[in-house]
């Protein structure tokens, strides 16, 4: 090295020292204004966390502990950063946000007042880790979240995570393939099988590995007939070395989706790839999907997950708030863990609510509020019944065949049957209107919408609500 570039060397290292100097010097201006106006515990719980990194160019560049801060502070705090920033660094102010467990950035949405938290949730879905593989790069759609490190284990899960983990470590050298893991909603299948993924990857195991699910794979598919590249879409599934599909049931009834499906299993098989698959029932139960399909799921292993018991909810809360940077009181942990008893996505959803209250609202954690929280939970769950179940009830009401709630026909007693369907989906199931769509016949969230605004405009009509009431019971007798 020449003496300029040492000079240089040593310039570009003195501003790096002047830049993190300045960041930290902005950031503890914004923090004064921020405190003024939240709580302590709010303060403590987004803010104090968040280490300054850089200033540069009106921009400043933080790092935060995870995409949960992250995305809390950009919904809940946005009107109150943007005063901070601009006071502090004026109004062409930027601020990058450094995920700490993801190695990711994040642009704060300084320019709208107000970020919906959809919007923010959307983003939130995007962040996908890009891996190069020779010359082309593709994505795995794996988020790296869900790792077996952060999967707790209990009675009910042993048996599929020490499967899960067997595959992760020897994919398509074990006998479990497929590995087929089935159980309810919210008992961590996803993160199980993209744990596998994740692991896969890390320790070097397999090189390609794609996670999606039957959904996206069915959308890509009729994409790919619309484009006329079947032959690339096939392609590119059969090049994999480990190939996780998430919710298989949605395949149900898709023929030619489930087709092509069929060939790219054997193909991926017969060279000693890796399947694993996740459905909300075991394969014997999967009525409507290909016989020939279901025989190939028995070829591996399949395992199911059951609900965990008393012992793993407690372990999953403490696990949870500890990730937040929480102290909860154990008395308050097993209140939860007691009460919400057979979702693990509610009991988190749970923690997450009361945090938000005790925070926004300058609420203290304290049982009280872990009651109110478990009883507003409690009554916002939705009946346990599938898109499937409601279309057939619905069907069934109006003896029409259930193809036709699927069909494009445009005859009144169908179209009228359509729209009760998907009104009743959006009621008692959580599927988005663009997955209700997806169910009927693949007609757009606007149309899903069109025919739920239909239906309840109509329910001022005597006849009508009580032909309503009378199919909504019958869902409800049936989940
Ligand atoms: P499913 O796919 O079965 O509906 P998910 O895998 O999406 O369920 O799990 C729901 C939530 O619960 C996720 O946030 C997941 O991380 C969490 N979760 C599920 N099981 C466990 C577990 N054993 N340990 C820790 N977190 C879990
Ligand atoms: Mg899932």
């Amino acid at each position: 090295m020449n003496k300029i570039e040492i000079a240089k060397n040593i310039l570009t290292e003195n501003q790096k020292i002047l830049n993190s100097e300045k960041a930290r010097e902005v950031w503890k201006d914004c923090l004064q204004i921020i405190k003024e106006h939240i709580g302590g515990l709010a303060f403590k719980t987004w803010f104090e966390p968040i280490i300054p990194i850089d200033f540069i160019n009106n921009t400043l560049s933080v790092k935060i502990p995870n995409d949960f801060s992250w995305e809390y502070i950009e919904v809940h705090y946005n009107t109150l950063l943007k005063k901070a920033l601009f006071h502090s660094i004026g109004e062409k102010a930027k601020l990058i946000y450094i995920i700490d467990d993801k190695s990711s950035e994040k642009i704060s949405n300084l320019s709208d007042e107000v970020i919906s938290k959809r919007n923010i949730s959307e983003k939130h879905l995007k962040i996908r880790k890009k891996i190069e593989i020779g010359d082309s790069d593709y994505e795995t759609y794996l988020n790296e979240k869900f790792t077996f490190d952060n999967f707790i284990k209990g009675d009910g899960n042993q048996l599929a995570r020490a499967a899960a983990f067997a595959v992760a470590n020897t994919p398509g050298g074990t006998s479990f393939n497929p590995l087929f893991i089935y159980g309810g909603v919210g008992l961590g299948k996803t993160h199980l099988i993209q744990a596998i993924g994740n692991y896969a990857i890390v320790n070097n195991n397999a090189k390609r590995v794609l996670y999606t699910t039957a959904e996206r794979f069915t959308m890509e598919y009729v994409d790919s007939i619309k484009k006329g590249n079947t032959n690339e879409f096939s392609s590119f599934y059969r090049k994999v070395d480990i190939l996780i599909i998430d919710d298989i049931q949605f395949l149900a009834g898709k023929e030619s989706t489930t087709d092509t499906f069929f060939h790219i299993f054997n193909s991926l098989h017969q060279l000693g790839k890796q399947i694993i698959l996740s459905c909300d029932k075991p394969p014997k139960s999967l009525s409507g999907l290909d016989e020939r399909l279901i025989s190939r799921f028995h070829w591996g292993l399949s395992v199911d997950i059951q609900p965990p018991d008393l012992e793993t909810r407690i372990a999953i809360l403490l696990k949870k708030s500890e990730s937040f940077g929480l102290e909860i009181n154990t008395q308050i942990i097993e209140y939860i863990a007691s009460n919400i008893t057979n979702n693990i996505r509610e009991l988190e959803g749970c923690l997450i609510k009361i945090l938000a209250l005790a925070s926004l609202e300058g609420k203290e954690i304290s049982l009280e509020l872990a009651k109110e929280v478990v009883k507003s939970v409690a009554t916002d769950k939705k009946f346990n019944i599938t898109v499937e179940q409601i279309q057939k009830i619905v069907c069934q009401f109006f003896e029409i065949p259930e193809d036709m709630i699927r069909s494009k026909t445009k005859k009144q007693e169908y179209v009228q049957a359509r729209q009760i369907a998907m009104y009743f989906c959006k009621k008692f199931t959580n599927a988005s209107l663009k997955t209700i769509g997806l169910h009927f016949g693949g007609r757009d969230h606007s149309t899903v919408i069109h025919s739920i605004n239909s239906v309840e405009e109509m329910l001022n009509n005597e006849n009508f609500l009580s032909t309503i009431n009378t199919i909504q019971r019958k869902i409800e007798i049936n989940s």
